[in-house]
């Protein structure tokens, strides 16, 4: 029985990654594919000398041909097995589901066990996303899963990340149950209300991994001028606003995002002055602010992931760097940058480097006050530490 099944062959000495439980299989790790599998299928993962490792489900199409489910012999992977895994991540949310309205991230990929899969919840609808050949080949299970698990909720898909096209998967958007939502959602998030356009908005919608930031900007921001560099629909604003700051004044360069920006200050009773919100490509936006002397207490840099691949290395760590030097000549004596990476291939380190570059071609003196992270419903399992990308550093600046 065991030797009809499809099986994934490693080269000598590449089982250790598997050892060790991380749960990647990259293409040139491979001696060979026996069994003739389709994409999506189930393989078992065996040594070069035949020891078995892993049962993993197979990208084809993929740079990472394989991405375990378990490491376990004894389990078969099917639609019940992989159901227990979506019940076993929302339950590590307990804690942030005794609050109905509020946005959360239920499921984080391989940090749950779950390659591919992404589940987040906005109140009553929830957003899915599948992002591997494995995740699309079980979807009827996570939406049965999802169903019995919050069978009051509507449920959406956003399966429209550029990362399917390396899987050849199609992309694919659009309501699975429920009502479709014909316009953005609300969410609460402690004292802020956030409206979230599902349909087209980045990620599944919101920024939900900023959460401690957010915390952390209302925190400080009190009678501080602050300036919200790419922005977005506005978040950091928001909780800016709410937080007592004396002005806030955010850029982005989608009207869209800016659009939805000035919703989000209405909805919380905000001002949404148009000077507040300024449209056009950061890197011009702030130097114009320099040249017109403007100075903020609180300066926020949150921008896209400038790293999306190695082949982007060095042009997107020039991009950090350009942006953080323009971004301290804005900050008075004495305020605060909060300073974003999100690119996972750019590790701590290297960002905290890049920003103290950044501050001698400055000509200002900055020391780490604080340091942020994703929020805790995107938790990084220890064996896949490519889960944690998202890293801010606080500085104060004189
Ligand atoms: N801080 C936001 C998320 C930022 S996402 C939040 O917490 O919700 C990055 C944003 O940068 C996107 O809204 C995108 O439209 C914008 N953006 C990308 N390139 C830009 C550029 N060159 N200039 C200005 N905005 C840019």
């Amino acid at each position: 029985m065991a030797s009809t099944l499809p099986r994934l062959t490693l080269s000598p000495g590449r089982e250790k990654s598997l050892l060790r439980r991380h749960p990647w299989i990259f293409k040139g790790a491979v001696r060979s594919v026996s069994g003739d599998p389709q994409a999506g299928d189930t393989l078992e993962v065996r040594a070069h000398d035949g020891r078995w490792l892993a049962w993993a489900a197979y990208s084809p199409a993929s740079q990472i041909v394989a991405r375990v489910w378990s490491f376990d012999r004894s389990q078969s992977i099917d639609a019940a097995w992989l159901r227990a895994r979506l019940t076993a991540a929302v339950g590590r949310r307990g804690g942030e589901l005794a609050h109905p309205s509020t946005g959360c991230r239920l499921v984080f990929g391989e940090s749950d066990g779950l390659p591919g899969v992404i589940v987040d919840r906005y109140g009553s609808l929830l957003v899915l996303q599948l992002l591997s050949a494995g995740a699309e080949r079980w979807r009827d299970a996570w939406i049965e899963g999802l169903h019995a698990l919050f069978p009051q909720a509507a449920l959406y898909e956003r399966s429209d990340a550029s990362v399917r096209e390396k899987e050849g998967l199609p992309s694919r958007v659009g309501p699975l149950s429920g009502a479709s939502p014909h316009g953005p959602v609300t969410i609460q998030e402690g004292p802020a209300r956030f409206l979230v356009d599902v349909r087209s908005g980045h990620k599944t919608g919101f920024y939900l991994d900023q959460r401690p930031s957010r915390a952390w900007v209302r925190d400080h921001a009190r009678g501080a001028s602050v300036l919200n560099v790419f922005c977005y629909t506005g978040a950091f604003g928001v909780v800016a606003g709410l937080g007592g700051a004396a002005s806030v004044t955010q850029i982005d360069s989608s009207s869209d995002a800016l659009r939805l920006a000035a919703e989000n200050l209405r909805e919380n009773s905000l001002p949404a002055p148009d000077e507040g919100l300024l449209r056009g490509d950061a890197f011009s936006v702030v130097r114009d602010l320099v040249g017109e002397g403007r100075r903020f207490d609180l300066v926020i840099l949150d921008p896209p992931k400038f790293i999306e691949s190695k082949a982007q290395m060095a042009g997107g760590t020039r991009g950090y760097k350009d942006i953080n030097r323009v971004a301290l000549g804005l900050v008075n004596p004495g305020g605060r940058l909060l300073t974003f990476s999100c690119s996972g291939l750019l590790d701590a380190a290297l960002f905290q480097k890049i920003v103290a570059d950044a501050a001698l071609d400055a000509g200002r003196e900055a020391r780490i006050v604080d340091r942020l992270f994703q929020g805790e419903d995107h938790p990084t399992l220890l064996s896949f530490p490519e889960a944690s990308y998202l890293k801010g550093l606080v500085l104060r600046v004189d």
